[in-house]
Order: C-alpha cells, then sequence, then structure tokens
C-alpha cells in the first residue's frame, strides 16, 4: 500500500482536528480503492469522522450535458452506498463557475490529514500541485489506478513488449495487496451528523435533483447543452452490471470477436474505468477463472502476450488490454506529466517520417466542422464519428481507422492531434484519459514500428483503410445504423 502512496507537501498530520478528509476526483466508488482504505485507516487511526468530498465543477473543459449525467449518475450510487454506513458523504455540484473555489481548503482547515487521489490526467496533477501548499495539513495522494502502482519503477517503457517483460516481473508482488472489496461492511467509526452551516451555506450538498440529473437541473448550469446525455449510465452499480453482462455473455468469445464492430463483444466499460466508477482489481477478480492463485503466475516468460496469467486465452486476451496495455499509458503520464500529451514526444523515425511527407498532395482535407459532423467521403469514417456523437463511445478498430484517417485528412500530425483530442474530449465519455493520449499518439506510431516500404502521407507510419477493414469484419449494418451526418 505504501507504494501507492504520495505525500504532496510536508505540513503535519493535525491529530485533534475534527476530520479526516478525502477528497474524491477520480476513483469514484466506495469500494476497491485503495485511497479510500488510506483515508478509513487515518480515521481509524486517529478516532476521526471520515468526510468524503465528491464535487464537479462546471467550468472543466468539455464540461456538458452528457459528462455532467455520467458523473452525477456515479455521485447518486456512491451517496447511496456511504448512506449506510458512518462515513459523511458530502457531493457538491457547482451552479456557477468558481463557485467551489474554496471549498477543499475550508474543509481542510478542520482536517487531521488531506487523502486525494493519484490519477495523472486531464488537469488533475495541476489542481493538487497547485492546491498542495496552499494546504495546512499533510495533503497524501493514492494510486488506485491499476494493478500495477504507478511510482514502483521510475523507469517510462516505449513499447508493450518492455511494459509486459516488466509486469511479468515484478507483477506477482502487487497483487498480494489488493484494496478491500467492502470497507464499509462492518465499519465502525466516530460519525459526523452535518458539517458545519458556514461550508454548507455558501457550498450546499447536492439535492436529488441534481443527484438524479434531471434535465431541468442540468439546464440552469454554465455547461455545453449541445453534447446530450447518452444511454449508457454511469456509477458502480450500472458498470458493475455491465461487467457482469461482459463476463456472462462475452468473455469466452473474447480474443476472436473484439475487432468486430457489429458484435457486443467487448466489454465498454471505458468509461466506468475513466470515472473511476469500477476498479481495475475489481474487474480483474470478475474476470478470473474460480479458483485463480497469484502463486499461479509462475515465472516471467519473456514478455509473450499469452500463457502468462495461466487463464484461458480469451481472459489473457481481456488482461493484456486492461492491464498491459491500459497502465502502459499510466506510466507514461504519470512520469512525463509535462510533454506525455505532445506532439514532439513521439519517437524520432515517426517525426522524421511525417516530416518528410509534410508537403505530399492530400486529395482531402476537412475541417473540424467536417470531422466532426461526419461529413467525409467516406461512410465507414462518417459511422464511427456518427457511433462516437450518438453513443460517446465507440469501437476500437474504429477507432483506430478514424485516427488514421484524421491524420491522412489533415494538414499536419500536428493537427490531427489537435482534432482527435477535441472529438475524444467533446463527445467521448472515455475522454480526457491517459488511455486517449496513447490511443491518439498510437496513430502517429507511439508504442508502434516502422511498416515499410512506406507510401504518400504516412512515410513509414503504420496505414489502415476503410476498404481493407470491410474486407476483415462485417459493417454493413454498422454503416446503417450510424451512417446519418449530424
Ligand atoms: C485513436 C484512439 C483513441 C482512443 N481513445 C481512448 C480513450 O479516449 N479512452 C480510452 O479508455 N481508450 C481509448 N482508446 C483505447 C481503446 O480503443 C478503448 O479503451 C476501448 O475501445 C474501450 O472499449 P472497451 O471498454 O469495450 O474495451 P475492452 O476491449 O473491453 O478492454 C477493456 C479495457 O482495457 C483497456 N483497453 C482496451 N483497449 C485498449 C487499448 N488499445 N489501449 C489501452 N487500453 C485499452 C480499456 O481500459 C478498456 O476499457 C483509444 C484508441 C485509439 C486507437
Amino acid at each position: 500500500m505504501l507504494r501507492r502512496v504520495r505525500e504532496l507537501n510536508d505540513a503535519p498530520v493535525h491529530p485533534r482536528r475534527a476530520w479526516v478528509l478525502y477528497w474524491m476526483t477520480s476513483f469514484r466508488r466506495a469500494r476497491s480503492n485503495f485511497a479510500l482504505d488510506r483515508a478509513l485507516w487515518h480515521a481509524k487511526t486517529l478516532g476521526r469522522p471520515l468526510v468524503v468530498l465528491e464535487a464537479l465543477r462546471v467550468a472543466s473543459p468539455h464540461a456538458s450535458d452528457r459528462l455532467h449525467t455520467f458523473v452525477l449518475q456515479g455521485m447518486a450510487d456512491n451517496a447511496a452506498a456511504f448512506a449506510d454506513s458512518p462515513v459523511h458523504h458530502y457531493p457538491y455540484v457547482e451552479r456557477e463557475a468558481g463557485e467551489g473555489a474554496g471549498l477543499v481548503e475550508a474543509l481542510a482547515r478542520d482536517a487531521c490529514v488531506v487523502v486525494g487521489d493519484d490519477w495523472p490526467g486531464f488537469f488533475i496533477p495541476r489542481l493538487h500541485r497547485a492546491m498542495a501548499p496552499r494546504l495546512p495539513v499533510r495533503f497524501e495522494v493514492v494510486d488506485s489506478n491499476g494493478l500495477f502502482p504507478m511510482h514502483d519503477t521510475p523507469r517510462v517503457f516505449s513499447t508493450a513488449h518492455s511494459f509486459r517483460v516488466h509486469l511479468q516481473k515484478t507483477l506477482p508482488a502487487h497483487l498480494a495487496t489488493q484494496p478491500l472489496e467492502a470497507p464499509l461492511r462492518g465499519l465502525s467509526l466516530p460519525t459526523l451528523e452535518k458539517l458545519p452551516r458556514r461550508l454548507t451555506g455558501r457550498w450546499p450538498r447536492a439535492g436529488d435533483e441534481a443527484l438524479r440529473a434531471a434535465p431541468s437541473f442540468l439546464a440552469t448550469l454554465p455547461i455545453d447543452h449541445s453534447v446530450p446525455p447518452v444511454a449508457l449510465r454511469g456509477g458502480s452499480s450500472a458498470a458493475r452490471d455491465r461487467a457482469r453482462h461482459f463476463v456472462t455473455h462475452a468473455l469466452s468469445a473474447y480474443h476472436e470477436r473484439r475487432d468486430e464492430p457489429e458484435v457486443d463483444g467487448t466489454s465498454r466499460l471505458s468509461p466506468a474505468l475513466h470515472f473511476g466508477h469500477l476498479s481495475t482489481h475489481e474487474l480483474f477478480q470478475l474476470v478470473l477463472p474460480a479458483g485463480w492463485a497469484p502463486d499461479r503466475l509462475g515465472r516471467s516468460i519473456g514478455g509473450a502476450r499469452q500463457g502468462w496469467w495461466q487463464v484461458p486465452a480469451p481472459t489473457e486476451a481481456f488482461l493484456d488490454q486492461l492491464v498491459t496495455w491500459r497502465e502502459l499509458s499510466f506510466n507514461m503520464a504519470s512520469h512525463r506529466p509535462d510533454d506525455f500529451t505532445s506532439f514532439d514526444a513521439l519517437p524520432p523515425w515517426a517525426l522524421a517520417t511525417m516530416k518528410a511527407h509534410q508537403h505530399d498532395a492530400r486529395p482531402h482535407l476537412y475541417t473540424r466542422e467536417e470531422f466532426e459532423r461526419g461529413l467525409t467521403h467516406d461512410p465507414l469514417w462518417n459511422a464511427a464519428m456518427g457511433q462516437l456523437r450518438s453513443e460517446g463511445w465507440f469501437h476500437n478498430h474504429l477507432r483506430m481507422l478514424w485516427g488514421k484517417k484524421i491524420y491522412e485528412w489533415s494538414p499536419s500530425g500536428r493537427e490531427a492531434l489537435r482534432t482527435m483530442d477535441f472529438l475524444m474530449s467533446r463527445y467521448a465519455l472515455d475522454g480526457r484519459d491517459p488511455v486517449s493520449w496513447s490511443g491518439a499518439l498510437w496513430v502517429l506510431a507511439r508504442y508502434d514500428r516502422a511498416w515499410g516500404p512506406g507510401r504518400p502521407i504516412f512515410g513509414t507510419l503504420r496505414f489502415m483503410s476503410s476498404a481493407n477493414l470491410a474486407r476483415k469484419v462485417r459493417v454493413k449494418d454498422y454503416l446503417q445504423r450510424f451512417g446519418t451526418p449530424g
């Protein structure tokens, strides 16, 4: 556990103050959460109540009805989970930009210690860095992102293979420490009836209308109302249902069907993982066969993709995505906070090949608006964009094609990266994540190799086309379903 904890300031713990504060920003769940476990440990050790602040800002970049609804559904689940426990959950939703300023500091003034979520993306690390010196009490952040603690190694891995080799050597030791599955069950802790009026008067607790994400409530907020909510529900409860559905109906064929856009063959849990409604640890336990234990893992097998976990092939394939590929992005994001999103941080060969082809004729160039509305000449690309616009999620196979074509139809790689970032951040429930950047930068060859002999515009970047994709997998129904421009 200690490998997952970092102190962000050198202020002391104040054992006599009123409560322990857990400032929940990224692991928005009441179970399987190392940060919550740490906060509970402090509260028990100090004999103080635990206050969990779960806030939602309106001034976040890309705040919209879609993102707010998903987060509020998660807050409602957490409010219900904490309601039956001694923990004081404090959901707070900003009603105008800047209204929430000062809330964390105000709560921290009465706190023995503040615990936060160590999540390496979007504006969270900047927010933590700015907050740390302002807090009059120790501020710790805890990593509950994945199976591998991000700060266990300073090394940055440039390929999935080298990361797999490392995981196969080091992960068994980490699997011995799991977050508590049900930390609130049987919990005994001093309780806090209510927060002082000077806090709740200025920063009122979110009411029922907010926690229901009622359209009448959303309409009052200064957020983007042109990106509507989607059918996919937020919150830990829906995420667990979805995970069980995946394990029962799709996992056994995952390795064969995960590339098929017309099939419900993948977990669709990336939004739940992004907002922390579900933990990797919990999902990991759900997909493992009964009776599996880490001592099965044995020795490293040189970074091979299959065979290390000693579980059936589809589960091996799933864990390679969930653990190797997902946590590879967290490795880069946590160790290179200043440039992991940067075009210039791509491998030198990739930058060189794009530069060499910068002035190649580009028969198709589209504006951001044409991309956004799905107005290109390519029906499959337009359908992929249609699914992203209407469902807030789209299929990995199409994401790869989608990104490659944005590169081909943009004046430069740099501009293509900006477009991918904008579209994912605005429409995708799982956007603004370390994985969003590894996906978009993979399109431009991060974690990839050169593919000879080279072709116009792409040089030696891996090429993809809609015609090739449509030869490999069925897309007829997909085109019909999502092909209408926005
Ligand atoms: C251009 C591009 C943009 C992308 N943007 C995002 C994004 O914004 N957010 C995001 O979470 N993923 C992104 N990905 C990665 C991947 O496409 C999604 O994670 C996956 O499609 C989510 O669907 P799923 O949950 O059904 O995945 P499953 O196949 O069920 O996989 C389970 C989990 O493993 C992880 N995973 C799966 N595929 C990958 C991958 N290729 N790289 C890293 N982790 C992976 C995800 O957390 C996923 O939820 C992007 C990929 C590309 C090529």
